[in-house]
């Protein structure tokens, strides 16, 4: 039984929310812990961080975060459609005011227009798909105008979680000249719903090339079991497992972190029994900003030339590197 009261602090401080397609589904635990508030997360640790992975020092303007040099992040909304419990930026989302106005926006393709290197915008959370259709259409087509922008990604959990959101106007918004790729957000196989299964396989259907990204949670899935089968499922529906993310330091979320040690071992098992198809890059967001890096086990060891490499079955063998 919770405390209403400590209920209560949790729910003015950080943002609430699920869709009613959710809600049908709080009776699976896998679903239910990842979006209902509980007391724990009033639980403050010390190497937890207002802005887990330095998404202000990297931002040159409102709504861009230019972190590595061939891509940036354009956050036109910080509104989710679910709000979930562990977020990494849950210090920014669904707080008032933070959509950008036009005028913010037009600084933020103008921003684009004047680094020649960004091959790659990502638009993210806030989740972009609560936007209208005839609103995307407008930024999507500004970044499809941009010569040397090849490629436009969005981040979202919409279509698992408001799939009727996936309708037809959205889907020719998508049908831009210049490829879409999209990253969803599923952390259980429970999320693979009748709703959410259709509206993957439209956008699917529709030529938007989909991945999928997944957060390593303490009781939600971190076990090779678990996640064995979400990727599978992934993989099934035309999703390739793209990244596996260590849970980053956001206040109030360490009832969800893993070690890194379980991390590993659960790749490890993953190496060992399932295609290579259903095996996503685990990874570290380094606290403070300085960008991901992969964490996975390491196969591979070197004594001068000659190398002792590790197989999935942990047997070890030799692989001479000089001829
Ligand atoms: S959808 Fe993404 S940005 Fe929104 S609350 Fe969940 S993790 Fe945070």
């Amino acid at each position: 039984m919770q405390d209403e009261t400590k209920l209560q602090q949790v729910t003015s401080k950080f943002a609430v929310g699920v869709t009613r397609q959710i809600k049908s589904s709080l009776d699976k635990p896998g679903i239910a812990k990842q979006f209902v508030p509980t007391e724990q997360e009033l639980i403050s640790k010390p190497s937890e961080l207002h802005d887990p992975i330095g998404d202000h020092t990297y931002s040159p303007i409102k709504g861009i975060i230019h972190r590595y040099p061939d891509r940036c992040l354009l956050h036109p909304v910080k509104v989710c459609a679910v709000y979930c419990r562990f977020c990494f930026r849950r210090e920014t989302v669904g707080k008032q005011n933070t959509s950008l106005t036009a005028d913010e926006l037009e600084n933020c393709y103008e921003y684009i227009r004047n680094h020649p290197e960004i091959w790659e915008v990502i638009l993210s959370g806030g989740d972009p798909l609560v936007l209208s259709p005839a609103k995307l259409q407008q930024i999507i087509s500004k970044l499809d105008q941009i010569e040397h922008v090849a490629v436009i990604r969005l981040h979202t959990r919409v279509p698992i979680v408001d799939s009727k959101r996936i309708n037809l106007d959205l889907l020719a918004v998508l049908k831009q000249r210049k490829p879409v790729y999209m990253a969803l957000h599923m952390n259980h196989p429970d999320e693979f719903t009748e709703p959410a299964i259709a509206a993957i396989s439209q956008l699917a259907d529709a030529g938007v090339v989909l991945i999928g990204q997944t957060v390593l949670l303490r009781g939600v899935n971190d076990s090779t079991e678990i996640l064995g089968k979400l990727f599978r499922k992934m993989v099934q529906h035309r999703i390739k497992p793209y990244y596996l993310h260590h849970l980053d330091r956001a206040e109030g979320t360490s009832h969800f972190r893993t070690s890194i040690e379980t991390g590993q071992k659960i790749m490890a098992e993953l190496r060992g029994s399932y295609s290579g198809l259903c095996l996503p890059e685990y990874v570290l967001d380094i606290p403070g900003g300085a960008g991901k890096s992969p964490i996975g086990p390491c196969y591979l060891s070197k004594k001068s030339s000659i190398y002792e490499v590790t197989n999935y079955q942990g047997k070890q063998f030799t692989y001479n590197d000089s001829d």
